[in-house]
């Protein structure tokens, strides 16, 4: 078993009563996912909907799936039913697609915008005006908007990552002044996220190793 015991505790200890973890379990065995539910861990993260179907289907039915990859709208379908909070709503399309799915569920799907905030190209997410946009004309029946997540720079930098997760704040602030979640900060970066009024973290390789 590859997860790190030692260091989930010490994380959980750091982030009490101020952030959720989300454990990102991307490419990772289930049983090391079930080795980290035994502790008491419910929300997991994954990429990829095809490897979500599956280990959803594997594990216990009172996992809280995040959807934390790059969404395609044609695949929603395979997610709707189950899954807890999809992280990275990136455009107008896909929020739609994610409310028609929800409706033919059942259910109210709970979704983050994802704004792009690092200097890195490559990166997804909506800029400062189409956010506006997407929260002027609101949420479809079905799905709520709960709040915004991000990625920062893959820098060693500090003072640049800094900079993007205040940028986040600031826009999280205006557009849920009455509070939500604010999804930032990974492995390499959650410290930082959380000094910056971050309360939800994405950590994957701190718990169970790199990825191959
Ligand atoms: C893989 C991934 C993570 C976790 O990254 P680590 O560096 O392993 O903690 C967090 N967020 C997103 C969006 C990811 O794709």
């Amino acid at each position: 078993m590859s997860v790190n015991v030692e260091k989930y505790r010490e994380i959980l200890a750091e982030l009490q009563g101020k952030a959720q973890l989300v454990a990102v379990s991307k490419t990772k065995p289930s049983e090391d996912i079930r080795a980290l539910y035994d502790l008491g861990q419910r929300d997991f993260g994954e990429n990829y909907v095809q490897e979500l179907v599956d280990k959803q289907g594997q594990l216990p039915a009172d996992i809280r799936w995040h959807f934390i990859g790059h969404l395609q709208s044609n695949k929603v379908k395979y997610i709707a039913p189950f899954v807890h909070l999809i992280h990275g709503v990136d455009s107008d399309r896909l929020l739609k697609e994610i409310g028609k799915q929800a409706v033919k569920a059942g259910r109210t799907m709970d979704v983050l915008l994802q704004v792009h905030i690092a200097r890195e190209e490559t990166k997804f997410g909506l800029d400062d005006a189409e956010l506006a946009a997407v929260m002027q004309a609101g949420a479809p029946v079905g799905v709520r908007i709960r709040g915004l997540m991000g990625m920062a720079s893959n820098t060693e930098d500090q003072e640049v990552v800094r900079t993007e997760f205040r940028q986040l704040k600031t826009l999280f602030d205006r557009f849920f002044p009455a509070g939500g979640l604010l999804s930032m900060g990974m492995s390499a970066d959650y410290p930082l996220a959380m000094a910056e009024g971050g309360n939800m973290v994405r950590i994957g390789s701190l718990l169970f190793g790199k990825r191959g």
